[in-house]
């Protein structure tokens, strides 16, 4: 899956700069599964609300150890230094809240196997992209609750 398509730094990237805002049609929960297995492209921005990702965002893919974030749920910004030919990835779980998972391969030490929900993340790893801001908001909302 997504085998050859990712996004790559096409020069070097400073540390909080913005690489992209994530853009889409808004789609409803009921929408996301209508649409089955392209659901993959759908990022949840809010309690029941996702965007049906356009590209150059759709691409992006994840990792358990990501180099860039996404902040204030749409904004994708680099988390450190990105040299030339990286690829850029985040934290998919920063962005779910409701029962999806995958399976990774992302390969680094700090793989943890099956990407799921914000809530079932540990709790440092919580605390460290709460602290960063590269958490979705209403990820936070669950997380103070
Ligand atoms: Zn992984």
């Amino acid at each position: 899956m997504l085998i050859g398509r990712g996004l790559f730094a096409a020069r070097p990237i400073q540390r909080g700069e913005l690489i992209l805002t994530f853009q889409g049609p808004e789609l409803s929960l009921a929408e996301v599964r209508k649409k089955g297995a392209l659901a993959a492209n759908a990022l949840q921005v809010g309690r029941g609300l996702y965007l049906d990702l356009e590209e150059p965002g759709r691409l992006l893919n994840h990792s358990c150890d990501p180099n860039v974030g996404v902040f204030r749920g749409v904004e994708v910004r680099a988390l450190r230094y990105i040299p030339t030919d990286a690829e850029l990835c985040f934290d998919y779980s920063t962005t779910v809240g409701d029962g999806w998972t995958m399976a990774c391969r992302c390969d680094t030490p700090a793989c943890r196997g099956i990407v799921r929900a914000f809530l079932t993340l540990p709790e440092p790893i919580r605390l460290r992209y709460a602290v960063l801001g590269a958490v979705s908001p209403f990820l936070l909302d669950d997380f103070s609750a």
